[in-house]
């Protein structure tokens, strides 16, 4: 992507960003652009909807997905506000786009009390894991669902 376009996009998404503080949204918007040129733009709404998940980037997946019918979204960039946390990059991730572009970042972030750098701290130092136990108990029928997925001849890979 050229670093014009980057920047053009990335001005408008940080603009909808802080327009979206009025609706009392979080300062933070995202836009997905697919390869034929349709637009799929996300704000935070997390606290309007009572959803943590309700993150820019992840508004603006879901509504690009829904549009196409489709999970997967090759060739696609999202333009962020800011620096995407752990799930949005998971969730970018999962949506097989090509590209994440972002302006401000987690320290830009953290310094208006948006502090998830103890979330990307959990990812890459295992010191940190406390945070969040997350523990594997085995259980005899633990693989049996994926024993089932593997026989449904009708599935649908993703
Ligand atoms: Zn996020």
């Amino acid at each position: 992507m050229d670093e014009e376009t980057v920047t053009t996009e990335l001005t408008a998404v940080v603009a909808r960003a802080e327009r979206n503080v009025v609706h009392d949204g979080g300062p933070f918007a995202a836009v997905v652009v697919l390869p034929d040129g349709r637009r799929f733009e996300g704000v935070n709404q997390v606290v309007p909807t009572s959803d943590p998940t309700a993150h820019a980037e992840v508004v603006a997946i879901r509504r690009a997905c829904a549009a196409t019918g489709s999970v997967a979204l090759e060739g696609a960039v999202v333009y962020a506000s800011c620096e995407p946390c752990p799930m949005c990059v998971a969730a970018a991730l999962w949506a097989r786009v090509d590209a994440v572009y972002y302006a401000a970042d987690r320290h830009d972030a953290a310094r208006a009390g948006f502090d998830d750098a103890a979330f990307h701290d959990y990812f890459t130092d295992p010191g940190r894991r406390e945070l969040l136990p997350v523990v594997r108990q085995p259980v005899p029928a633990a693989t049996r669902p994926f024993l089932a997925w593997q026989d449904k001849a009708d599935r649908t890979p993703y």
